[in-house]
């Protein structure tokens, strides 16, 4: 089976109400998402997805994302898409680094390979645990009692991870964890985003100031040698969110004791092929994963629920569905999908998602 053609599509997707996050430092209203169409000798099609969450978040960006593809374009096809380490290679070899334009080339690969044997995603990657995977919020940065309306709305269609984006004013943060840790519901688990918003000084003194309450922490600080700081000096679990994005990051967590959870983003790492050599990793040293992309519509979480199902169920814990908080929906009714507070993989082949290329508009970009 060879790689014949790429087509790439572009769609802006709207959120359902502004966004902001790491302390109201980062305020988004859209998202630019781009879809690859693989089509194979075989007439077999892959798709993939990839959609960075804005432009100030992660150095990522929609308009980089088709950049690279027509950079990585002519190595890619004639590869065997089954073949994805090979895939994988060729692509940086054609273009070192920028792993997010390389992910949604790996997911279609992992599309049209699950399509070719009648197999899910999912049972390629190694194993399928069948329960559920809980699906976190993501909780706007605002006043205690808005975050706590805003997790009151999801609690109502069942969700019971959530995501709250502290990161502003220190004596705010500690108003803000002791208000909504105090009113965590049993079964709950509320985790704390900062997203790389506080000093270590100010990591410190947040952290220490709730040290009497269970709860764990993701990104406090930008780089990983001010995280191992921070955990050194602190008594909660961290979660290392964005400095992840190669298994050379995964080693120096695990060797500086940066953390003990990690969340795994599809685009920033570069897709399924290497996600998934994060996840063994992960799986040797006893780290607790999340699993997430950095934003999407049910085609990248439905990927993400393959990897998730993949990860025995007392390392998962949650993932995100990104679709819950846009209006553009490809795929009306299909893929992973909100049902109580958890989402599955289907058990159609590849990704099983059949995606309406007229909802797409016309592509932006043919190769092949
Ligand atoms: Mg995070």
């Amino acid at each position: 089976m060879k790689i014949i053609r790429l087509s790439v599509f572009q769609k802006t997707c709207p959120l359902t109400k502004p966004y902001s996050l790491s302390g109201g430092r980062l305020i988004f209203k859209e998202l630019d998402t781009t879809f690859v169409k693989l089509e194979t000798d075989t007439g077999i099609v892959g798709w993939g997805e990839g959609c960075p969450w804005g432009h100030t978040y992660l150095p990522a960006h929609g308009p980089g994302i088709r950049a690279g593809l027509e950079t990585m374009a002519p190595a890619i096809l004639g590869l065997d898409p089954r073949r994805t380490d090979e895939v994988n290679r060729a692509m940086d070899l054609a273009l070192p680094g920028h792993l997010y334009a390389k992910s949604p080339v790996d997911m279609a690969c992992w599309d049209a390979f699950g399509k070719s044997t009648g197999l899910p995603v999912v049972d390629l990657l190694g194993a399928r645990y069948d329960e559920p995977v809980p699906i976190a919020s993501s909780i706007s940065t605002g006043t205690p009692q808005e975050m706590l309306a805003l997790i009151d709305g999801y609690r109502a269609t069942g969700y019971r991870v959530h995501s709250a984006k502290v990161g502003a004013d220190v004596k705010m943060d500690i108003e803000r964890i002791r208000y909504l840790a105090t009113n965590e519901k049993p079964g709950e688990l509320i985790f704390y985003d900062v997203n790389r918003a506080w000093t270590v000084s100010e990591a410190i003194l947040v952290m220490n100031a709730v040290s009497d309450l269970p709860v764990v922490f993701e990104q406090p600080c930008e780089t990983l040698d001010q995280c191992a700081s921070v955990a050194a000096r602190t008594g909660h679990p961290i979660s290392i969110d964005e400095r992840l994005e190669t298994l050379t990051d995964l080693h120096r967590i695990i060797a500086d004791r940066c953390g003990e959870i990690v969340n795994i983003k599809l685009n920033r790492v570069g897709g399924l092929t290497r996600a998934r050599r994060l996840r063994d990793v992960c799986l040797a040293h006893g780290i607790r994963m999340l699993t997430m992309d950095t934003g999407g519509t049910v085609l990248a979480d439905t990927a993400v629920h393959h990897f998730a199902q993949s990860i025995p169920v007392d390392y998962r814990m949650g993932s995100w569905l990104c679709q819950e908080m846009i209006t553009f929906d490809p795929a009306p009714g299909q893929g992973s999908r909100n049902i109580n507070g958890c989402a599955s993989a289907p058990l159609l082949p590849g990704l099983g998602v059949d995606l309406d290329e007229l909802l797409l508009g016309d592509p932006v970009a043919v190769y092949g």
